[in-house]
């Protein structure tokens, strides 16, 4: 009797444990919050918290969309009387600006220049053209892209504290390669600031995510137009996870696809690369590299991607017979598993 009480013990004690252990899973599991909203021209944008309660949550649901919608108006060229709407719609001279658009254009100057000019968010006379050549079904000609490309060239914006100058008439800013990754960066940061410990926010399959631990972020396949289809996934630790492809947007011209993304020195579409994944500390500098990377195309873009510590990518390139390679950077190889259906291995860089 002694013994089977005394051996009973540590059984008791084992199973009390395990109940408590157990138990807090639960109330950990528990305290995952989502919730979702959609901005930015129809893209749904996801919020996670690890750490919190209901009614908080809802609460930091709130501070993140007001954020969203607040740094949209500033940032947005598709925003009537946003600040970048009103300045392309200028196309000349100078303008007041305010801290944060002049921010953001000099992080978008600093990737203009790592990038030899790839990556330019003053392409958008290109952009119309190639918009305009799709509305009447003919490649743009030669002297309509001399005359678009004279109105490129970041090297023809000057900007200060407080101003900013077109050097020529008819230019135009257009930030969506780079301010979806800033508008997340200080989603989570409000986040943060809220008292939220760890948490993401994904906008259509782009992160920035923070905290502790790791994250299972999903990479979207590029040749679905399903955007829950992934390609695979990536495991990270806090930063930004951002990808840029021609699945979701592109004009198509004689029944050829083109894709949004132009070069602004040959003035053509970006061609070669079918997505570009990029990882990184923060989501800004992932969206700004992920867009040059598609540019400047397999060689160059895997020096650029090589050639910066912080960063890793995933690149997949589309050859001619309509069969694709998959490359990834070294130290993503053991992060990076690609889902069923995709059975070839990653070429490491
Ligand atoms: P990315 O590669 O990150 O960006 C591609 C975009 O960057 C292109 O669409 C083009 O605008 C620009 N670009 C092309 N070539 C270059 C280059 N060489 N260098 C720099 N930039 C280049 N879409 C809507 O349809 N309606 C909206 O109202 C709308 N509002 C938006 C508001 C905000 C604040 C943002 C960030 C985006 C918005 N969008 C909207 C989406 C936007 O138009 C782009 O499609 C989107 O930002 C592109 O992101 P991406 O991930 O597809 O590709
Ligand atoms: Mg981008």
């Amino acid at each position: 009797m002694t013994a089977l009480v005394r051996k009973s013990i540590p059984i008791v004690a084992l199973l009390v444990f395990a109940m408590i252990i157990v138990g807090g899973l639960i109330r950990q599991g528990d305290k995952r919050r989502e919730g979702s909203f959609v901005a930015m021209g129809g893209i749904p944008v996801r919020v996670v918290a690890y750490d919190r309660t209901s009614a908080r949550f809802d609460q930091d649901l709130q501070a993140v969309e007001k954020e969203v919608e607040r740094l949209e108006q500033m940032f947005s060229r598709h925003r009537r009387n946003g600040e970048i709407a009103n300045l392309n719609a200028t196309g000349r001279g100078c303008i007041d600006a305010s801290p944060e658009v002049l921010h953001l254009l000099g992080q978008a100057k600093r990737w203009y220049e790592k990038s030899h000019g790839a990556f330019d968010v003053t392409v958008t006379p290109l952009i119309e053209l190639w918009k305009a050549a799709e509305r009447a079904n003919a490649m743009p000609d030669e002297r309509a892209r001399a005359a678009a490309a004279a109105r490129v060239g970041m090297d023809k914006v000057r900007f200060s504290d407080t101003r900013l100058c077109f050097e020529r008439d008819g230019m135009a800013i257009d930030l969506g390669a780079i301010a979806k990754g800033a508008i997340l960066d200080a989603a989570a940061k409000v986040m943060q600031g809220r008292g939220v410990r760890r948490g993401l926010v994904d906008a259509g399959g782009d992160v920035a995510a923070f905290g502790e631990g790791a994250f299972n972020i999903g990479v979207r396949d590029p040749f679905s137009s399903d955007r829950g289809r992934l390609m695979g996934v990536l495991t990270m630790r806090e930063g930004g996870v951002v990808t840029s492809g021609d699945y979701e947007r592109f004009v198509t011209i004689e029944g050829q696809h083109f894709s949004h993304i132009i070069d602004p020195k040959s003035g053509n579409p970006a061609q070669g690369l079918a997505s570009v994944t990029i990882i990184g500390p923060n989501a800004t500098d992932a969206d700004a590299l992920a867009t040059a990377v598609s540019v400047m195309g397999r060689d160059r873009g895997i020096d650029l991607v090589r050639s910066l510590p912080d960063f890793g990518g995933i690149m997949v390139e589309r050859r001619q017979d309509d069969s694709h390679v998959i490359w990834c950077s070294r130290g993503l190889m053991p992060l990076f598993e690609l889902t069923s259906g995709w059975e070839e291995r990653p070429i490491p860089f």
